[in-house]
């Protein structure tokens, strides 16, 4: 099942795992120790090799907002690591004429 489906499917939702990394957190985000009654708690995927059939040693509880904040660093850490691309050939095919004639007869 791929992820966006998964994540939003009853699985899960009722998960047992993502109710134990819950659970074993206090219902309180690992990083900013916010309550569940203040802001949503989520389970973070440390790992996506069990996807489907998580452990709760798979998945970590964070705010709403620690969550967006951990994949922003964990993406511009791999960004970080990349090569940057590099361009080989570049063709370029004008389809259009450069120059359009017809506003130059208005412009005069
Ligand atoms: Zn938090």
């Amino acid at each position: 099942m791929p992820y966006r489906q998964y994540i939003a499917s009853d699985a899960w939702l009722t998960s047992p795992a993502r109710f134990e990394a819950l659970r074993s957190a206090g219902f309180r985000c690992r990083l900013c120790n916010a309550p569940s009654s203040e802001i949503p708690l989520q389970a973070h995927h440390r790992t996506y090799e069990n996807l489907g059939d998580e452990s709760p040693d798979d998945l970590t509880a964070l705010c709403r907002d620690c969550h967006r904040d951990v994949h922003n660093f964990l993406s511009a850490r791999l960004y970080a690591t990349l090569q940057p691309p590099t361009v080989v050939d570049v063709v370029i095919h004008a389809r259009a004429p450069l120059f359009d004639a017809s506003f130059a007869g208005e412009a005069a």
